[in-house]
């Protein structure tokens, strides 16, 4: 079916208790992999392109692939901009068909980051399509940006910032990071809980890559409703790419394409289902048609 908008996808996610996987594709057939994957599993699927990925493919080839593996497709599948800084490339999205975009202004004051979204989300109403936005930094590499800062959502602004704007999704600093944790990361699940009880907002987990499983299911039940999975993505794409190199020395790019297809398929479809989104697509489609 044609792409799906973030908003009620990520509300009946909350509402049941469960939270959809979002993964950053960076190419044709990974992005396959992951719808692949969730038909599989009838489960709902977020492909969350990056900004760098779209400047190094261009808008066009990116929507047209996406709309190419998923307008036939039986499960719903929502195409989101991940981490927007550029006003410009947001709108592009927007007009293109990305149906949810997230601004990324959360290194700006707060009432910067307001107004400035506030745009962002009457711009993708007009279109019918979600928004994703954050306040707090959350830590770790965020495409080439390296933050290093911990400061933490503050819920007080959370709450302000969530009344004022209907946002599908709603990304805090909870103490999770984009990249590998060096030891056991601290996510504050009381602040999870706070944040979520005084904005009523579906959340993103940001830096969902190496979480336990035990983390994973807890931020769940206090409203983590999508989950990003990204770091794990790149080392499965390369190191199976590599590993089946090594393995049979020969040069046959479509086996390596292949084995590399398959890991990745199956990282998605783990990932997939430990976020509890096994065999729930027909429950969204009812809610999105
Ligand atoms: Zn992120």
């Amino acid at each position: 079916m044609p792409l799906v908008s973030l908003k009620p996808v990520l509300r009946e996610a909350k509402a049941k208790g469960y939270a959809v996987a979002a993964f950053n594709p960076v190419d044709y057939a990974s992005m396959k992999a992951m719808v692949k994957a969730a038909e599989e599993l009838k489960a709902p699927v977020i492909i969350q392109s990056s900004a760098k990925t779209i400047k190094y493919y261009g808008h066009k080839a990116m929507i047209g692939w996406m709309r190419e593996i998923a307008d036939d497709s039986p499960v719903p599948v929502v195409l989101h901009l991940d981490h927007g800084k550029d006003v410009e490339m947001i709108k592009k999205c927007v007009e293109m068909g990305w149906t949810s975009v997230m601004i990324d202004w959360s290194d700006k004051p707060f009432e910067v980051n307001l107004e400035q979204t506030k745009k962002v989300v009457d711009m993708a109403a007009k279109a019918g399509i979600g928004v994703e936005a954050e306040i707090g930094e959350i830590h770790g590499v965020e495409d080439d940006m390296i933050v290093d800062a911990v400061h933490f959502t503050d819920p007080n602004e959370a709450e302000r910032f969530c009344r004022e704007l209907d946002l599908a999704a709603f990304a805090a600093a909870i103490g999770t990071a984009h990249g590998y944790y060096k030891g056991e990361p601290d996510v504050k699940f009381d602040l999870i809980g706070e944040i979520n009880r005084r904005t009523n907002t579906p959340m993103a987990l940001h830096g969902g890559t190496g979480l336990n499983d035990e983390t994973i299911q807890k931020c769940i039940k206090l409203g983590c409703a999508k989950i990003n999975i990204s770091t794990n993505l790149k080392h499965v794409f390369i190191d199976s790419f590599v590993d089946f190199h090594q393995k049979n020395k020969k040069y046959e790019p479509l086996h390596v394409l292949g084995a590399q297809y398959e890991a990745l398929k199956q990282l998605f479809k783990e990932k997939i289902a430990q976020f509890g989104g096994t065999n729930r697509a027909s429950e969204v489609l009812s809610k999105v048609a």
